[in-house]
């Protein structure tokens, strides 16, 4: 063995010895040799797992249908469609609020209540249009949902970061297919409430849910008027302690201002409640109401009316996205669209010009 003849093993040196050392352990660990790899899932064998709620396999999934590589995502389209059967059988709620609102308190109270109280499975996406920027989500995020991300029957997962509103939007809700083939009947997607973002996840909820304060000063003047009108239901967080009153104001001012609107298409008067998602008051109510506008417009054709009209506009929406992608990942576009856009603000062309041209050299390649 050469490690005796090693130099520094010569009796004359005074340094630290080379020892033999120890025989390697086998490389594979016993426990995991009988577990498959995400990339050994054929999409049949991803679609099995996730029909019988394995929820690694369902992360994983998510994880493919989020890749921007087109192998991931030609895997993930396929098991998209193979759970598409098994998908909607679920309610589908979107939760909106500023920040401070209470978003994150209420989820994780809503959540626990309805697994606990109401027999449900939950699954918790989101959509964050700010993450686009700052590469990382915080909504959906498990931290912030302390008691519902160790319960084993609540799936939470965080915005997709990557891409555009719309895509992202679109990954959101390709995950609520995963979601319920893999069992969830309750499917939360939250938003903030300062953006578009809410006209993105009304698209694909059957609820709409809008998280407000008391006592801010600007009940009505913080809060876009389209967001109320797409609201189905307005609760006023935080009703503890000596705020009550102060809530039960503002719910009075929402009930008013919602006179205003004209009854939604939905046939269904958006209500206004009070509750504190800290103190976990009010919080059966919320969820009778829930109930009582699904009961409604289930009865009313509705429901599956709103459905349908939301599976027409992502139909829309994904062929819009894949063209633009198509556009933008073109070999001829990459190169002209930077002369053009020089061009273009150096004033030698209109954009008008300048994107027929482009968009003639996309048609004619
Ligand atoms: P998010 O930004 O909308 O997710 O809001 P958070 O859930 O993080 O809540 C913001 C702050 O409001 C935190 O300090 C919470 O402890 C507090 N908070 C949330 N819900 C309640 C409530 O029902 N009552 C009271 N008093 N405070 C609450």
């Amino acid at each position: 063995m050469n490690f005796i003849k090693h130099p520094e093993n010569d009796p004359q040196y005074t340094g630290l010895n080379v020892n033999k050392g120890i025989v390697q352990p086998p490389v594979i660990n016993p426990y995991l040799a009988g577990r498959k790899k995400r990339r050994d899932y054929t999409p049949a064998e991803y679609t099995e797992e996730i029909r019988k709620g394995n929820i690694t396999v369902l992360s994983q999934a998510v994880t493919l249908l989020e890749s921007q590589k087109p192998e991931h995502q030609a895997v993930a389209q396929e098991v998209i469609e193979k759970c598409l059967p098994f998908s909607g059988n679920s309610v589908r709620i979107g939760i909106t609020g500023v920040p401070g609102a209470g978003k994150s308190t209420s989820i994780d109270a809503f959540g626990m209540y309805l697994i606990h109280q109401r027999n449900r499975k939950l699954a918790v996406l989101a959509i964050d249009p700010s993450s686009e920027r700052s590469k990382g989500s915080i909504l959906g995020d498990k931290t912030r949902m302390e008691e519902l991300s160790r319960d084993t029957k609540a799936f939470i997962r965080p915005s997709p970061s990557a891409g555009s509103l719309g895509g992202v939007a679109r990954k959101t809700r390709e995950t609520i297919i995963l979601c319920e083939a893999a069992g969830f009947d309750t499917i939360f997607v939250e938003t903030v409430g300062v953006g578009q973002s809410e006209t993105a996840v009304h698209s694909m909820v059957d609820f709409f849910l809008l998280i407000q304060l008391a006592g801010t000063g600007d009940e009505l003047q913080g809060i876009k008027r389209g967001i109320m009108e797409m609201a189905d239901g307005i609760i006023v967080n935080k009703a503890d302690g000596s705020n009550v009153e102060k809530a039960r104001l503002a719910a009075a001012q929402y009930r008013n201002a919602l006179h205003l609107f004209p009854l939604p298409p939905s046939g269904w008067a958006p209500k206004v409640l009070t509750y504190s998602g800290y103190y976990q008051l009010g919080i059966s109510e919320i969820w009778d109401m829930v109930d009582e506008y699904i009961t409604f417009t289930r009865k009313n054709g509705y429901f599956d009316q709103r459905r349908n009209s939301q599976a027409k506009y992502w139909m829309y929406e994904s062929i819009n996205e894949q063209l633009k992608n198509h556009f933008y990942q073109s070999p001829v576009i990459g190169k002209e669209l930077l002369v053009k856009e020089t061009q273009v603000l150096r004033s030698e062309i209109s954009s008008f010009a300048a994107a027929k041209q482009l968009l003639d050299s996309y048609f004619t390649f």
